[in-house]
């Protein structure tokens, strides 16, 4: 499986990094070895010394695809979680002066945690209006709506696959909303959708 993620998918988020609103969504991966199992704590990478949280919703494929076309699309996720897409800001911001991918600011073991379960499609009653926010020590430092998303879900699906097919399992991480920050050891990380604690994530 792989893991397809957006960035600058929320506008609050690019203005508070203030980087350009891109006209197609910015695509990156990581590998699956960045997955985090159920229950297992994040711990923070020696190479960062400004690892951040962004904590997203996250769509799981369901079908195998390429060249999906919009009106189709929602036919190929069929449920939705939250993840982290922890991102190392320092090195990121180093590679992104010198016009470098992201990969090792982004892709690094550990660096996606997933919610254990995720939600079938059909429960959401909007798909257009899902909330969801981050507590850091029980105190919110995130919140989202897809609703303020610039790509949807369906849009997001139809641009990647006219590059990358989508097998079933792949998991897509949709962009952060703003009130990106720091995490440090000790923290313990809880993502809420539609008011519903999903993670739960101790950092070390
Ligand atoms: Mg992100």
């Amino acid at each position: 499986m792989k893991i397809i993620c957006i960035g600058r998918n929320y506008a609050a988020h690019i203005a508070e990094l203030h980087n350009e609103v891109p006209a197609a969504p910015v695509i990156f991966m990581k590998p699956e070895t960045a997955l985090l199992q159920r229950g297992q704590p994040f711990f923070i990478p020696e190479f960062s010394q400004d690892i951040h949280h962004e904590l997203e919703l996250v769509l799981r494929v369901s079908k195998n695809g390429r060249h999906i076309d919009e009106q189709f699309a929602p036919g190929y996720f069929d449920a939705i979680g939250l993840g982290i897409d922890f991102t190392a800001r320092d090195l990121q911001s180093e590679l992104k002066k010198q016009g470098l991918p992201w990969e090792l600011a982004k892709a690094f073991d550990g660096s996606a945690p997933v919610s254990p379960t995720f939600k079938p499609v059909a429960d959401f009653a909007d798909l257009a209006n899902i909330s969801f926010h981050l507590e850091v020590n029980g105190e919110t430092r995130q919140t989202g709506n897809s609703g303020l998303m610039l790509h949807s879900f369906a849009g997001i699906i139809s641009f990647v696959s006219q590059y990358i097919s989508l097998k079933m399992g792949d998991l897509i991480f949709t962009g952060t909303p703003a009130g990106v920050g720091p995490v440090r050891a000790g923290d313990q990380l809880a993502g809420f959708l539609e008011g519903e604690k999903l993670l739960d994530l101790g950092v070390r």
